[in-house]
């Protein structure tokens, strides 16, 4: 049974810091609750000067389903303090104020603060990686998965053109991007390691073993030089167009957001987990 007290739980192993969320009753869907739980673990690894690599891990047999958008630990509503964004906080607000204030903390704001965390991180990703699960395995510096890891971002079915952190096409190249979109399917880890958007598949009784020694062996490298060298990498990315891309789309995002909520009943089109689920299955029902 999983404890809603410990969300998120923490341990240190030598030299690697195993960070690993903990909801695996509902394949680990993010709440605010974990956001902020994973937040302050890695400010834990970050400041252990003793830590020189952290793992992200999901506890069970999926990493992530992605942002809770219906589980009973659901907290959309609850007030945080805001710690990625200098934003006033979102519980009193309304409409396009009130997800634009949340989106842009919980998602977006928090997705980039850690992947800027100056210490090598890596995902470690089995079963279940999907929409928001995607942003954070993305955030990650390095992606191993096991062989029966599968990733899809579904929320175009929403009426939204992807996740918040949308770094699709600079993680999977742009055509690859167009049809994980396009058609919401799931692809599976050796397509992932094709599109060049994981690092390694490896079978799934090996994938700790294999990302614990991954680790160790990074961990050899000076801490410094570790940390500048992920800067250098990031910047390239972002000279590549990533971090501008992305605000240009956040603003995308959130006018499919509004537009749901102009014509339709939520900002979501309409549609949860369940509806989600159901849809995918009537798309996929004749294959
Ligand atoms: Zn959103």
């Amino acid at each position: 049974m999983s404890s809603e007290t410990e969300v998120v739980t923490y341990e240190v192993r030598g030299p690697v810091a195993v960070i690993t969320m903990n909801r695996p009753d509902f394949r680990n869907a993010q709440n605010s609750k974990m956001t902020y739980a994973l937040d302050a673990a890695f400010v834990r690894a970050v400041e252990d000067a003793a830590v020189k690599v952290i793992v992200l891990a999901g506890n069970g047999k999926h990493f992530s389903a992605g942002h809770d958008i219906g589980t009973p630990g659901r907290d959309h509503d609850a007030h945080y303090e805001n710690k990625a964004a200098l934003w006033w906080d979102h519980v009193d607000r309304t409409g396009g104020d009130q997800r634009f204030a949340r989106e842009t903390e919980v998602y977006l704001g928090m997705c980039r603060r850690w992947r800027e965390i100056p210490k090598p991180t890596i995902a470690m990703v089995q079963g279940a990686c999907i929409a928001g699960g995607l942003m954070l395995a993305w955030v990650c510096d390095l992606i191993v998965c096991s062989d029966d890891a599968f990733f899809s971002d579904p929320v175009v079915r929403m009426g939204i053109p992807g996740v918040e952190y949308f770094a699709h096409p600079w993680v999977m190249g742009p055509r690859a991007a167009k049809e994980f979109l396009f058609t919401g399917d799931r692809f599976g880890a050796a397509q992932a390691k094709e599109w060049g958007m994981v690092n390694r598949v490896v079978p799934r009784a090996e994938l700790e073993a294999e990302t614990i020694a991954l680790a160790e062996k990074i961990a050899t490298m000076p801490q410094f030089g570790l940390a500048l060298t992920k800067k250098a990498v990031n910047q390239a990315e972002d000279l590549m167009g990533m971090r501008s891309g992305m605000d240009s789309v956040f603003g995308l995002h959130h006018f499919a957001h509004a537009h749901n909520a102009e014509v339709g009943a939520d900002s979501l089109g309409g549609m949860n987990a369940k509806t989600m689920k159901t849809a995918a299955a009537e798309q996929n029902g004749s294959k």
